[in-house]
């Protein structure tokens, strides 16, 4: 591979009306990789609409910091380029003085190069450059850069960027480096495939150069997957409501959103009218996403849940009631893990008896790593107190957990199997049987629309991650118990969720007993 500039298609270069951007830096390409909007809102937008991170997110960060020193401790010692932050011109001239003396690791060091447009420079920050043997502008060494990474996976936008560290060091050093790659999580150090992502980087930085000069922020479209972590959140989704985005509507990804632009369907009413015969045909769609996107555009619009159709049942609907089986006694599971430790806490099991009307709620829990055993022990010798009750959960998590912890701690098959025969997945049941107006089919979102509220309005996974964090760091038991009434008010949101669900199939259901009547 030559160090000469990448070629970038024309349009890229065509200047635009306003051309704010000076410096293009990794942490801007790596964002603009997940959403346009985001980079583009982290160079021009105002700050103070920013909201705070969540205590997820710091966790986040310390676990990051606490994995960067691990790696950075066999690199010793470190050169580490002097500059005030945010002085590319200064970090770039003391990491060059650096490098020109050989020194055998830098540390942050600024490296910068020019772009296609004249006004753009190119940053990269690469964690550390690392001396190796070869011919570069300096003499008989070169630099190969490694970026450190919390994840586990080398994630393709984390390749991405390590190929922009080794574009830029070319240019600055006159040479491509043999390698660059990702120190992941675990020890794993992941050498890129620097020929393959170098196409892809050219691709994705003559875009990024292009929509960041635009004086118009990209549009916006919410994906929980990746929003829910993102600082703009507040702003970008309040001006989703405000104007009811398509991609509030579960199923409209932004693949499928391209399409019904296409189609001039970019509201919830022109949805809601939409021939899902029509859209059916449309590529990524087929009928069953065609009918669900229209019941959903019909369900928000009106405030009202819609059944699925299924033609195929003679009562048209796709629910049977022994898919909802009801018993003297219910049990209501939910499991609680801290996947950094490989650690499943808490089966809290809600244990409902219709005959006598008692709720009686059963935390089942590993204070301590050494308790998990135990604590999965607890939880068999509850589910079999309870031998024909059905055990309701939401979303298949806990079926997979029960059949892993089954395996870890040599639980028989036909034990776990036969368990595993009486869970009932509500979420499944939910998603096949019924459209409702929601933006996300998350037991949150339905059980509140369904009038369910939890008790603390922040609780969340990711919360819960944090207070056992918090609980093992200082035996503090106010964050178990804040986990204890979150994972119990979990267990009742199932329970409410099966229970309107139950109460909306019965008409169909008794039509399927009485058709005549
Ligand atoms: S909230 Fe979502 S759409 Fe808005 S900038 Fe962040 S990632 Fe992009």
């Amino acid at each position: 591979m030559s160090g000469g500039p990448l070629r970038f298609p024309a349009e890229a270069t065509t200047p635009t009306s306003q051309a704010l951007i000076r410096w293009l830096t990794d942490d801007v390409l790596f964002h603009y990789q997940r959403c346009n909007r985001r980079a583009f809102l982290d160079l021009y937008g105002d700050r103070s609409q920013q909201r705070p991170p969540s205590d997820y997110l710091l966790k986040l960060r310390q676990d990051s910091n606490l994995h960067r020193q691990s790696v950075l401790e066999s690199f010793q010692p470190l050169s580490r380029p002097q500059f005030a932050t945010g002085n590319w011109v200064d970090g770039a001239r003391a990491t060059t003085a650096l490098m020109a003396q050989g020194v055998d690791v830098i540390h942050q060091g600024v490296l910068v190069a020019p772009s296609s447009l004249a006004e753009v420079q190119l940053v990269s920050q690469p964690d550390l450059l690392v001396k190796q043997p070869g011919w570069s502008c300096w003499g008989h060494w070169v630099y190969a850069p490694i970026d450190i990474k919390l994840g586990k996976k080398p994630k393709l936008d984390y390749q991405v960027v390590a190929a922009y560290h080794a574009y830029v060091l070319s240019r600055v050093q006159g040479v491509w480096p043999a390698t660059s790659s990702l120190a992941l999580r675990g020890g794993q150090h992941y050498p890129i495939d620097l020929d393959r992502l170098v196409l892809k980087l050219q691709d994705i930085l003559s875009h990024c150069l292009q929509d960041l000069r635009s004086t118009q922020a990209p549009e916006l479209f919410i994906s929980h997957s990746r929003c829910d972590m993102c600082h703009w959140f507040n702003q970008c989704y309040t001006q989703a409501q405000a104007t009811r985005h398509l991609s509030l509507l579960p199923g409209v990804t932004p693949a499928r959103y391209q399409f019904l632009k296409q189609h001039h369907l970019t509201t919830v009413a022109a949805l809601a009218a939409a021939n899902p015969t029509y859209l059916a045909h449309l590529p990524g769609f087929g009928e069953q996403v065609a009918e669900k996107l229209v019941h959903q555009a019909q369900a928000m619009l009106d405030n009202r849940a819609i059944p699925r159709s299924a033609p195929h049942v003679p009562h048209g609907f796709p629910l049977w009631p022994e898919d909802l089986p009801e018993g003297e006694v219910e049990l209501y599971f939910d499991i609680e893990a801290a996947p950094d430790q490989n650690l499943i806490y808490l089966h809290g099991v809600l244990a409902v008896n219709h005959r006598t009307g008692e709720e009686t709620f059963h935390a089942l829990l590993a204070e301590t790593q050494r308790q998990e055993r135990q604590a999965w022990r607890d939880f068999l010798e509850l589910v079999h107190a309870y031998p024909h009750a059905p055990i309701y959960h939401f979303c298949p998590y806990e079926a997979q957990t029960v059949r892993k912890l089954g395996q870890l701690y040599g639980t028989p098959n036909r034990h776990v199997n036969a368990l595993l025969d009486r869970f009932f997945d509500v979420h499944k049941c939910i998603t096949e049987g019924v459209t409702l107006p929601i933006e996300s089919y998350a037991l949150k979102h339905i059980a509140r629309w369904m009038g369910f509220d939890w008790r603390d309005e922040g609780a969340n996974g990711a919360q819960s991650i944090c207070w056992y964090n918090a609980w093992a760091e200082t035996g503090d038991r106010t964050y178990l118990d804040a986990i204890l009434r979150y994972n119990e008010d979990d267990c009742r949101a199932t329970y409410h969720v099966k229970a309107w669900l139950a109460q909306f199939a019965e008409p169909f259901w008794e039509q399927l007993y009485n058709p005549i009547g």
